[in-house]
């Protein structure tokens, strides 16, 4: 019997094309290029990169916001078999070139308005043979000398076969948050990458006729989490460079998008402003994933935007599908509002003894650390053999999440490993301190980190964004009090701060906080 062909990312595009073509595809302010149009631009990116060397299995680096272009530059790499590595585009220079050296591409594709920190990277990596530009056409054309997609990809043609890709070949590296450190690389097979994009499907609710106003950083794994499915399908794809939460909003509406997905930190910015001067009527789902929901906020778009909601669970190294979902019919029970639900599509997840093997299982309702395993999970981790080992153990993934699961294969997750602070000897988290603090009506923000203390070892203290002025740290203390948070993790300290430092992936980095604090105090 012959074998049957390979599904690979290339596969996906060209199928949806081909029975999707007339779908529009990917939208921004000045493009919409239909799935047709997609493809014959992505085949004339694979031209322009084969003309400048590139070959199957060569690293392309990508510079690029959210937009179509990006998406081009993203599928004509792979279009020639070659891996893409989206970089976080608003590091520093010197960062970049480190991220740069560790994966060393022959080519960088940056997008237009990023073109003075690629001046620098011409200085730092002279390693990279060729530089292509990318316009998406919202902003004044900045001369440059190099090619450029789309305005060159008239004057190429892709007149030869592309070399056979493997299910197994590696699809893309997708980079950490790396807010502290080196961002790492992480490598996603062909095969898992499918796999993720249909099994995210499901969740989704996706069909050919849905619809998302895409503005995930496309350095971050939640960005081919939210694009690779809707290419699956034949979907809609409008992207916006900037988060913007009124814009965003008329977007929804004028586009009539169907999927509302955000991190809880944009949820609450988005909730911030009067949603229902918008017909946002063709919203059938909206969700979260990335951080640890409040459940105000979860109750807010419940009856604000869409009575629909999902929350899941991932991470750069699960893929798309390989983390746990939960369905809205879930978060309407009580008792189970603060799960992130049940492994995805045949994906399996185990809560072990931390620092243990796989069979060190711990019993339901106790803590320890989360383990994965599924179909999207990554292969490996570029150039870091050791890592490899360590977080790659036969087909799991260790997480370094902490959480337990219930009797009925619910799965909590209580915050990262790094997070845990250790106060008076005993281990406090800071999520549920956190959820207490943002129910108080004039915090906007908070983030709980333990402080170095003579007296406890380390100390709760909880950093805040006010959203009025008056609010004092006293307001803050009797909340805590009247709140059901045992003695120990109240905060011994609050802290008025006007910003977090985030991750590239929006989230609010602890860590970065933390070492913040203890610099500034030391
Ligand atoms: P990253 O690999 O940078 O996307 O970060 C993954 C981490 O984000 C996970 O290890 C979790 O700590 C956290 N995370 C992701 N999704 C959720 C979620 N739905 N609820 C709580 N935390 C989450």
């Amino acid at each position: 019997m012959a074998e049957l062909e390979e599904i690979t990312l290339r596969s996906v595009l060209h199928r949806t094309a081909r029975y999707f073509g007339n779908n529009e595809a990917l939208v921004d302010a000045h493009n919409r290029y239909t799935y047709a149009e997609t493809l014959d631009l992505v085949q004339r990116t694979a031209a322009l990169l084969h003309s400048l060397g590139v070959r199957k299995g060569d690293r392309v680096a990508l510079m690029t916001l959210p937009s179509p272009v990006h998406v081009i530059a993203l599928f004509g790499i792979i279009e020639l078999g070659a891996i893409p590595v989206t970089l976080h585009a608003r590091e520093k220079a010197s960062v970049l070139a480190k991220v740069l050296t560790r994966l060393m591409p022959r080519t960088l594709i940056y997008y237009e308005t990023l073109a003075d920190t690629v001046g620098e990277l011409r200085q730092l990596m002279p390693e990279i043979t060729s530089f292509v530009c990318a316009r998406s056409g919202t902003e004044e054309k900045v001369a440059v000398d190099d090619l450029c997609i789309p305005d060159d990809l008239h004057r190429f043609e892709l007149d030869f076969e592309p070399m056979p890709i493997a299910a197994s070949d590696t699809a893309a590296i997708v980079l950490t948050s790396g807010t502290t450190g080196v961002p790492k690389g992480v490598m996603h097979s062909h095969r898992g990458m499918v796999e993720g994009a249909r099994g995210a499907v499901y969740p989704f609710q996706l069909g050919p006729f849905s619809c998302l106003v895409n503005l995930f950083t496309t350095s971050f794994m939640g960005w081919y989490n939210v694009t690779l499915p809707f290419i699956n399908v034949g979907g809609k794809l409008v992207f916006m460079e900037q988060w913007d939460p009124a814009a965003y909003l008329q977007k929804m509406a004028d586009e009539k998008a169907t999927f509302c997905f955000l991190v809880p930190t944009m949820w609450r910015m988005l909730l911030k402003l009067p949603v229902e001067d918008y017909d946002l009527s063709s919203i059938g789902l909206a969700g979260f994933a990335g951080e640890v929901m409040d459940t105000a906020t979860l109750r807010a778009i419940r009856e604000r935007i869409c009575t629909n909601v999902i929350n899941a669970y991932g991470t750069t190294e699960t893929g798309t599908s390989a983390g746990t979902v939960m369905f809205s019919d879930d978060l309407l029970k009580e008792d189970k509002i603060q799960s992130i639900g049940k492994p995805m599509l045949n994906s399996e997840a185990r809560v072990i003894i931390p620092g243990g093997d796989m069979d060190d299982e711990v019993p339901p309702g106790e803590e320890g650390e989360i383990i994965i395993r599924g179909p999207s999970r990554a292969v490996q981790m570029w150039n870091d053999p050791a890592l490899s080992r360590k977080v790659f153990r036969g087909d799991w993934w260790y997480s370094g999440d902490l959480g337990h699961l219930d009797d009925e294969g619910y799965l909590y997750i209580h915050g990262r490993v790094d997070d845990m602070i250790i106060t008076g000897g005993i281990n406090v988290l800071p999520a549920p301190i956190e959820e207490v603090m943002l129910s108080h009506d004039q915090v906007s923000e908070c983030a709980v980190v333990g402080l170095p203390d003579p007296e406890w070892g380390q100390r709760v203290t909880a950093f805040v964004i006010a959203s009025h002025e008056e609010l004092t740290a006293d307001h803050l203390h009797d909340h805590a009090q009247a709140s059901d948070l045992p003695n120990y993790q109240r905060p011994k300290e609050f802290r008025f701060v006007t910003e977090l430092p985030r991750g590239s992936s929006g989230k609010t980095s602890r860590k970065t906080l933390r070492e913040q604090a203890i610099a500034a105090e030391s």
